[in-house]
């Protein structure tokens, strides 16, 4: 039986989308199964590397956002800055950037199903879900992936989960930087993404709460003192998600569903997006084995750099972090434009 369509995208955030987006640009036919209609909104620090606004810039999506010229560390003793020497990234609202992604991915002819994935068939040629058939299967279902359940692909998490949660205040922005305040046990990243609007995201262990994060950095609790919140506080975690492998037959991983360190580089959509343009390439080729080289190469920094770094945030070395990148600033300047690539 010919199959209904060439991909079929479990899931409709930004990986999913920017999937669906470059493989109807390959010619192929795609639907993307969905269950949230509108912009979708998620708890994110909104920092658009580089390489991710380069990744959407080539599929002619740009949404409208905040130049981000660099990264700030600060303990409330020390700080550190690191000013990007090539293009800047952008603090852009998610709702914003999935709209743009809906636009476009819409102008190209994908077809959205609004549906959840709740059951996968394999069939001799391709894979079926949702009502759908398709050569391929692409699972970008976020951090609790049920396509990586159903696929088989699942790992248990490890020791030392972590949380993000995330909240806008009306407020002007007082830095073209994403500024990451590191409290005692929690690090609270800014992001400026509108002209009035900037977003603070939460990472810690299970049970940090806002407010309480907010009252270990007093150098940003002074900023927001009086600014008004503007979005409720939202959350997702845990953050690690391991994976066995990221491909089953036809189908295959992306995004957060592909496994996920931490938000603490804040780079999950470059590599998301990398990750994608790996996965069309497969689909074009063929051959299955190539995504699992693509993939472990294209997310090789992210593993090492961000796990490392985590590792030290989570262990009694976490107070040296700002000390040490602001005594060693060349090194610091050179880990943050490896990641913004
Ligand atoms: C606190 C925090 C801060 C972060 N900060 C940054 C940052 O500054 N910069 C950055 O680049 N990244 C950041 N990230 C990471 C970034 O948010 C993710 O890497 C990115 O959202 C991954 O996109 P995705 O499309 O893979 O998954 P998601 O954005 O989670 O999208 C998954 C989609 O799948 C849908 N779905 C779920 N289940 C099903 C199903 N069964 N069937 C069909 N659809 C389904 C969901 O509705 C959703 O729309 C941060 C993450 C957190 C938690």
């Amino acid at each position: 039986m010919t199959p209904d369509t060439d991909v079929l995208v479990a899931g409709g955030g930004p990986v999913g989308l920017y999937t669906a987006i470059r493989a109807r640009l390959a010619g192929l036919r795609v639907v993307v199964v969905e269950p949230r209609s509108d912009a979708v909104d998620k708890a994110c620090g909104e920092g658009l590397m580089p390489g991710a606004l380069a990744a959407l810039a080539a599929v002619g999506v740009d949404p409208a956002g905040m130049p981000i010229r660099g990264f700030r560390y600060a303990d409330g003793r020390r700080s550190v800055e690191h000013r990007l020497r090539g293009r800047p990234g952008r603090g852009v609202r998610r709702t914003a950037l999935s709209a743009a992604l809906q636009q476009r991915a819409a102008e190209l002819g994908v077809e959205t199903v609004r549906a959840r994935v709740d059951a996968l068939t394999v069939e001799a040629r391709g894979v079926a879900a949702a009502g759908v058939s398709a050569s391929w299967l692409v699972g970008c279902d976020g951090l609790h992936s049920t396509v990586r359940r159903l696929a088989g692909l699942e790992r248990p998490p490890g020791p030392g989960e972590r949380f993000g949660l995330r909240r806008h205040f009306a407020v002007e922005p007082w830095t073209d930087l994403v500024e990451v305040h590191w409290g005692r046990s929690v690090e609270a990243y800014v992001t400026p993404v509108g002209p009035d609007l900037v977003g603070v995201a939460v990472l810690g262990p299970r049970g940090s709460g806002f407010d309480e994060a907010l009252s270990q950095v007093p150098e940003l609790a002074a900023r927001l003192a009086g600014a008004e919140p503007a979005t409720p506080v939202r959350g997702a975690g845990p953050l690690r998600q391991r994976t066995r492998a990221r491909t089953a037959g036809r189908v295959l991983l992306a995004g957060d569903a592909s496994g996920y360190v931490d938000a603490l580089t804040g780079e999950g959509m470059r590599v998301g997006f990398a990750q994608a343009v790996a996965a069309v390439e497969t689909i074009l080729d063929g051959n299955p084995s190539r995504y699992e080289r693509e993939w472990a190469s294209r997310t090789r920094d992210f593993r090492l750099i961000t796990g490392a770094l985590v590792a030290a945030a989570t262990s009694p070395v976490r107070r040296a972090i700002v000390p040490a990148a602001a005594a060693l600033p060349s090194l610091y300047g050179g880990v943050v434009e490896r990641l913004a690539r």
